[in-house]
């Protein structure tokens, strides 16, 4: 078998299905081992408890697959065209969702498509071990890719290319074929802090280490309790996730846009008005977000979330009134319903629209999004 040969031609094939880059790298986490368990020990997983639950596995993919001695670490692209961050974000009647979640869940996409490349490799070389994984498996994606060579880890904790930027999706096909290893990719961040200085609930407490209980993606997604009060005003009218670390991160200027459709911002996102995702019942909500990871939040989890982008957006009767025919659906719900008010109340008084605080994001949109339009 000529391995290098094997390897080289993966790397054709996962292009020819869909992915941008391909890397190739051992098993051998150990040195991210420490940092895990310190991270853990935090708490700063918040209420993800699955990820204390698998412990070092994720550090190990020959434990979670034994016989494993390979991963295929592949990117997808994500980035829409159109992305409109700028229109979303800085006006605060409409809402902002993190752009890899407008189009359709990526799980499934990739799940599918590294599936197929197993399957083609099984067609050169006979039966072997292989098993595909997507993000929210029990393993250490990010560590995996900057060793295959997709990028390196930003301060943010994401990996970035320079040729690219950092949208882009991940997954790993688990292999026992002893390929030939890539190079792994080397930190080009430098003294830049940009991500750190930006974020709005200031969630990045060191180079490279985000304490999730902070930061708006797990507090809108993975978080489906009462959201502290410190976090509400910086969420701003983030009601899905959050980009602003990517977006203010100088290697994004060169990001390419993603050329999968099913990326694309679905129909019932192109006017993301804030009274109009509100007044969804759940069966809209579910018929909406078919076929979308926003789906798996729930509907009074995406109430809650937009309930706070309305409670930070300039008065409005319209808003007051929405939020009023909301009330008594749950009681963690209403917590933040009741906020929201307060908010709108404050606001009469002082006269004042939404206190944007995020003056580095503000300049960098100022300046200009590419393929912003
Ligand atoms: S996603 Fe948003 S809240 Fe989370 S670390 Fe990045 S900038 Fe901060
Ligand atoms: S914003 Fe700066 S520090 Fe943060 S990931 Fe990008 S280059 Fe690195």
């Amino acid at each position: 078998m000529n391995y290098q040969e094997l390897a080289d031609n993966i790397k054709i094939w996962a292009n020819d299905l869909g992915f941008q880059k391909v890397g190739i790298c051992d098993v051998n986490l150990q040195e991210h081992e420490a940092a895990l368990q310190k991270w853990l020990d935090a708490g700063y997983h918040g209420s993800m408890d699955w990820m204390a639950r698998h412990g070092m596995m994720r550090a190990r993919p020959d434990e979670l697959l034994p016989g494993t001695v390979r991963v295929i670490s592949v990117r997808m692209d994500y980035l829409p065209p159109k992305a409109q961050f700028a229109t979303n974000l800085v006006d605060p009647t409409q809402a902002y969702i993190s752009r890899y979640a407008l189009g359709r869940d990526y799980h499934k996409l990739i799940r599918n498509q590294l599936k197929k490349l197993g399957q083609r490799i099984e067609q050169e070389v006979g039966s072997f071990g292989y098993r595909p994984f997507v993000d929210s498996a029990p393993i250490l994606e990010r560590p995996l890719a900057q060793k295959a060579g997709l990028g390196w880890t930003g301060k943010h904790s994401l990996i970035l290319d320079k040729e690219c930027g950092s949208w882009f999706f991940l997954g790993e096909l688990l292999i026992d074929l002893p390929l030939p290893v890539d190079t792994p990719s080397e930190d080009q961040c430098g003294k830049c802090k940009a991500c750190m200085t930006s974020c709005p609930t200031n969630a990045i407490i060191e180079e490279g280490i985000v304490d999730a209980r902070r930061c708006i993606s797990y507090l809108t997604i993975e978080y489906d309790g009462v959201i502290p009060e410190e976090f509400r005003k910086p969420m701003g009218n983030r009601i899905y996730g959050c980009d602003d670390c990517q977006l203010v991160c100088p290697w994004n200027r060169f990001s390419s846009l993603t050329d999968q459709d099913d990326f694309h911002r679905r129909q019932s996102l192109q006017n993301p008005d804030l009274i109009a995702l509100f007044a969804w019942d759940e069966a809209s909500f579910l018929k909406n977000m078919e076929g979308s990871a926003i789906r798996r939040i729930g509907h009074v989890q995406w109430l809650r979330n937009l309930s706070i982008a309305m409670g930070n957006a300039p008065y409005s009767q319209d808003i007051v009134e929405a939020l009023q025919m909301r009330i008594g659906i749950s009681p963690v719900l209403d917590e933040h319903i009741e906020w929201a008010l307060a908010q709108q109340r404050q606001q009469i008084k002082e006269k004042s629209g939404i206190d944007i605080t995020h003056q580095r994001l503000i300049r960098v949109i100022n300046k200009g999004i590419p393929r912003d339009a």
